[in-house]
């Protein structure tokens, strides 16, 4: 529920309403404008009782309930777009951001792979170290190993980290190297993870589960949102349809809608959807044309070596070469990278 105070209420007003709404045990958040103040409550449970006990308040203006399922995610919560600021580089901004990465992390390669990225123009460096994996006898990354490899490859590059947390026990422990914690599209919606990233201060990238919704998906948002994490970003990674020749299919169409519904930004995976290098760079010049905030895409040294996802993987200078035509379609569309 959105109140919004009259231009006249002055501090005692808006105390009274605060006292109010959390005597009727629900949290709230203060917007102060520059004529007026917005309260926005959150979690509602029953609207009328909270209508009854603060609408007839002194300098209450009006009172307008979120009509969406998914609260402090929807425009309607907050109508500017959300910038994340990570180490300086602006999530959600003009600029188009890059992150690139190997899908594992793996000991030989991994500053080779980091110090291209950063030559090519990226900003930040993927790459899990802790991997879900269909097979329980695949290799499932370096754990902690891995977390030490990229954080030692931040120091070379300056490239800050994203990285994927698949456990809510490794929570604080990837928290701790990474500056963005992924959460992977088989876990959008492990409720306790999502609560458990909600808690800590990183950003996190939230994928699109394989067979969500976009209101699946943004209801997902909300468990991290709700539990006092504003810094959300989504990942549309490809959905599951009947195509077999990518290994997902792109939903392009939920950048717009997600732009529409969300003030959150949103990055598009065009590796995760294709499953093959050829298709990726369309992929990724599409998700830029569609206003995308950034791309995730995996980079190796040698895809054919690659301990995972080499199929999908772009050689480095195949990427060095697409960051030229992204940085073109990302001027057409009025952005930067
Ligand atoms: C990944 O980014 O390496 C990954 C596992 O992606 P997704 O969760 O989208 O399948
Ligand atoms: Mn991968």
């Amino acid at each position: 529920m959105i109140i919004t105070m009259s231009y006249e209420a002055g501090k005692k007003e808006i105390e009274r309403v605060k006292a109010k709404v959390q005597e009727i045990g629900y949290k709230y958040k203060v917007f102060h404008g520059e004529t007026k103040t917005v309260i926005h409550v959150i979690g509602v449970t029953d609207r009328d009782k909270l209508r009854a006990e603060i609408e007839p308040l002194p300098k209450v203006e009006n009172m307008v309930p979120i009509m969406q399922p998914f609260k402090m995610a929807s425009r309607e919560f907050h109508a500017a777009d959300t910038e994340i600021d990570v180490n300086g580089v602006t999530i959600g901004g003009n600029k188009v951001v890059i992150m690139a990465g190997p899908c594992a992390v793996e000991e030989g390669t991994l500053f080779e792979i980091a110090e291209e990225v950063k030559q090519a123009g990226g900003h930040f460096l993927r790459g899990g170290a802790f991997k879900p994996r269909t097979s329980p006898y695949s290799f499932h990354g370096l754990g902690k190993k891995g977390l030490e490899l990229l954080a030692e490859a931040r120091k070379r590059t300056g490239l800050s980290i994203i990285t994927e947390v698949i456990s809510e026990t490794d929570v604080p422990i990837v928290a701790d190297y990474t500056d963005i914690l992924q959460i992977g599209a088989r876990n959008m919606q492990n409720f306790a993870l999502l609560k458990g990233v909600g808690r800590m201060n990183n950003p996190v990238l939230l994928k699109r589960g394989m067979s969500a919704s976009i209101e699946d998906w943004l209801m997902a948002a909300e468990y991290i949102l709700s539990e006092g994490n504003r810094n959300v970003i989504l990942c549309e990674r490809g959905i599951k349809t009947f195509e077999r020749y990518t290994r997902n299919t792109l939903d392009i169409s939920s950048i717009p809608v997600i732009k529409h519904l969300s003030h959150l930004p949103v990055v598009v995976d065009p590796s995760h959807a294709a499953g093959y290098w050829r298709y990726v760079g369309a992929l990724a010049k599409a998700g830029v044309a569609a206003g995308a905030d950034g791309l995730i895409i995996e980079v190796h040294t040698d895809p054919m070596q690659a301990v995972s996802d080499g199929k999908q993987s772009l050689k480095l200078d195949t990427f060095n070469a697409l960051m030229g035509e992204i940085r073109n379609i990302a001027v057409a569309v009025g952005r930067n990278l």
